[in-house]
């Protein structure tokens, strides 16, 4: 051994020293004992909706992570899945990647099995003005712009993976009643607490919150929410389509008072999600159902007033695009008339937007509504949410690859750091067209409406556009 000098002896002593006070204190202080611990696990998420079940369900299959325990917590009782003749009224269009997610987790599998309506046109019009946005995906993609799936049939596809006798190391409770928890402060030995109303504890390593809006782990995380409410809702219910067709088309049009979207389902039938205020909103769930049909019909039919400047203008900007041979945006298909509506398939949902400042904290994570939400008008919420669930469970695996604890900070602010550089542009994007199109001043009809010509008929943006929604 070679001599050491006191002074060196004296600072090692010190480190030493420092190094076991980090440990120690580092222990997270708690108001539960041990054994009052039902059951410890590595990895415990918040929320089985369509964003968490399909995290664990990533994490399950990871080869790099398949050894941690994991725990699905879901407050709602489990739902019986039965594919009925009628389509569900609550739907999402999922795009590309979200595909290729739930192909790598084979989940794709069973939800093509049941039904989906791939979407390969859209047509988005303004009804103040003549301006209209078309996307085909022959000319800007490869494959289909979108797929609309019933959101129980993604649940069940996702939860048949989920409870595979393959996939041994996650853990559902159901009905799970989480009263609150106890989050460790501290990044070198994180421990949170999960109490439950039977007073049941869990204890784990890394928690996850996926529970939503409002999430419980988001605001024991302590961390700033940005948020309002749109003081819209979304007013969904499922079509019967005067005529028969392809119908792979999604329709939107901007009304005055918000969009109306018509989402395929099938060859006679579609999805509506049709925002509007509130009073509105109300107005359309009280009206008889052929009077809601009639509504519906004016809402996409309908001749709105148009200023006679911005036509002048409009109609000026699509010659000039015309003459130097680029699309003018005359060319329009007509939208499907709708015949009926499913019975008692109405429902109103309130809009809003929330925005995180923190996905991270030591030990915990957020993902899908519980760290972002969004005005379904583009179908991007539970993509991101779906994005978020690749993310991280490719950091948490390269964590373990590197050697360090899932609970890593660096790689936990690198799933955060990577997921809001996509997260909040695009939120910001979606909640600017949605003020953009809220307002009825000819001044910002005519801008949006030159906007929307350009961008209609400027391909290598529209293919800008696609493959920022579908990533
Ligand atoms: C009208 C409408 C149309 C939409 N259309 C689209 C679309 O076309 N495309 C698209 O991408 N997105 C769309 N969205 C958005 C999409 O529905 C959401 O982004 C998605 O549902 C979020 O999923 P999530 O799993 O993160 O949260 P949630 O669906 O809110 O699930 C949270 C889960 O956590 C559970 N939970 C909550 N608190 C607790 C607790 N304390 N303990 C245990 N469990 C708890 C809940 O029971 C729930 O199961 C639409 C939304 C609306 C309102």
């Amino acid at each position: 051994m070679l001599p050491m000098s006191s002074s060196v002896r004296r600072f090692l002593l010190t480190k030493a020293k420092t190094y076991v006070r980090t440990v120690t204190t580092s222990k997270p202080a708690t108001s539960f004992d041990d054994d009052q611990i039902k059951q410890n696990y590595d990895i415990i998420i918040a929320g089985g909706g369509m964003v968490g079940c399909t995290l664990a369900c990533a994490i399950g299959k990871n080869s790099l992570l398949s050894h941690l325990k994991v725990l699905l917590l879901e407050g709602s009782p489990q739902q019986k899945y039965e594919l009925k003749p009628e389509y569900s009224n609550r739907v999402v269009a999922l795009n590309q990647n979200t595909k290729s997610l739930m192909n790598s987790l084979e989940i794709w599998q069973h939800i093509e099995k049941a039904r989906v309506q791939p979407v390969r046109h859209m047509q988005v019009w303004d009804a103040s003005s003549n301006a209209l946005i078309s996307f085909n995906s022959a000319d800007i993609m490869d494959d289909d712009v979108a797929y609309i799936v019933e959101n129980d049939l993604l649940l069940h596809a996702v939860n048949k993976e989920l409870t595979s006798p393959d996939l041994k190391n996650v853990n559902i409770v159901y009905g799970a009643k989480i009263s609150g928890y106890e989050l460790s402060k501290h990044e070198a030995l994180t421990r949170n607490l999960i109490k439950m109303n039977n007073g049941d504890t869990y204890s784990c390593k890394l928690l996850i919150g996926a529970d939503g809006a409002n999430s419980a782990v988001r605001n024991a995380m302590g961390v700033q929410y940005l948020s309002w409410n749109y003081d819209h809702m979304g007013v969904v219910a499922t079509l019967h389509l005067a005529e028969e067709t392809e119908n792979t088309t999604a329709w939107q049009r901007w009304l005055p008072t918000g969009p109306v979207a018509l989402l395929p389902l099938d060859s006679k039938r579609s999805s509506l999600v049709w925002s509007t205020t509130v009073d509105h909103a109300k107005q359309l769930l009280q009206l008889p159902e052929e009077q809601f049909v009639d509504a519906l019909n004016d809402a996409l039919w309908k001749q709105y007033p148009h200023s006679s400047a911005v036509e002048a203008c409009t109609s000026w900007f699509g010659s000039c695009l015309k003459s130097i041979g680029l699309p003018d945006g005359a060319e329009r298909q007509l939208p499907p008339s709708v015949k009926s509506i499913v019975s008692a398939s109405r429902a109103a949902f309130p809009l809003g937007f929330g925005h995180s400042t923190r996905y991270v904290a030591p030990g915990v994570a957020l993902v899908g509504d519980a760290a972002h939400r969004v005005h379904p008008l583009a179908g991007q919420g539970v993509n991101l949410g779906f994005g978020d669930v690749k993310d991280l469970t490719e950091f948490l695996a390269d964590a373990i690859y590197t050697g360090l604890d899932i609970t890593h900070h660096s790689w936990l602010e690198r799933y955060e750091s990577s997921r809001q550089r996509h997260n909040v542009p695009t939120q910001i994007a979606v909640d600017a067209l949605y003020r953009l199109y809220t307002v009825d001043l000819p001044p910002v009809v005519l801008v949006r409406s030159l906007g929307t010509q350009l961008t209609n008929a400027l391909q290598p943006i529209k293919k800008l556009i696609m493959s920022h929604a579908t990533t």
